[in-house]
């Protein structure tokens, strides 16, 4: 039966974008398998096992769900603007739970290119709404600009991508940054005073 579930998810990710404004329900119809996966009386019933397998199968998921939305995003749009206008107390809950899970996040990454110390590396601001992921040696754009940010991320999280090229700047020392690579040496200096509460 496992292995069912787990054909039938291999499946749902091989078909693209012919389907258009598919859903996941009508993407599983292509092959026969909605039979499987729709029975909302066999998921209450493997309610764990359907949890586990999620887990265990997060990143493939969340890449076929990204592909999905990149086949069509505005049918993605529509839908998530129609369920905020439906569901009002659930979408501002569900804004300031998103809202958390990206601090968490954004934590975890700084804690990792900063070895647990996410400060600025060249004024020490630790305020961890002012800092930024610099690339030492240029190239942040083309990495992580235009929609590549969260893949960036995700690598990092994940030990797929090493972090020696990258460093911590609060945003003005990121800026300092940019003109220098621009112009070369420049004579600023910049104090973060850490006296001052903001
Ligand atoms: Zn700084």
């Amino acid at each position: 039966m496992w292995g069912n579930y787990e054909k039938t998810i291999s499946n749902i990710c091989k078909i693209s974008s012919p389907l258009g404004s598919s859903s996941r329900a009508e993407a599983c119809s292509q092959d026969g398998s909605i039979a499987i996966f729709n029975q909302k009386k066999w998921r209450e019933e493997h309610k764990e096992y359907f949890k586990k397998w999620n887990e265990n199968h997060r990143e493939r998921l969340n890449e076929c769900a990204r592909k999905r939305y990149a086949d069509n995003p505005e049918h993605y749009r529509e839908y998530r603007r129609q369920w905020r206008k439906n569901h009002p107390e659930y979408a501002k809950k569900h804004l300031l739970q998103n809202k958390i899970i990206r601090q968490q996040r954004k934590l975890k990454i700084f804690n990792i290119i900063s070895g647990n110390n996410p400060v600025c590396v060249r004024c020490g601001c630790d305020d961890i709404r002012l800092l930024e992921i610099n690339h030492k040696n240029g190239g942040g754009r083309k990495e992580s600009g235009q929609g590549k940010q969260s893949t960036f991320c995700g690598d990092i999280l994940h030990g797929r991508r090493e972090v020696d090229d990258l460093e911590l700047l609060c945003r003005v020392c990121n800026s300092w940054h940019y003109l220098e690579m621009k112009y070369g040496e420049l004579p600023y200096t910049i104090i973060y005073d850490m006296k001052i509460k903001i």
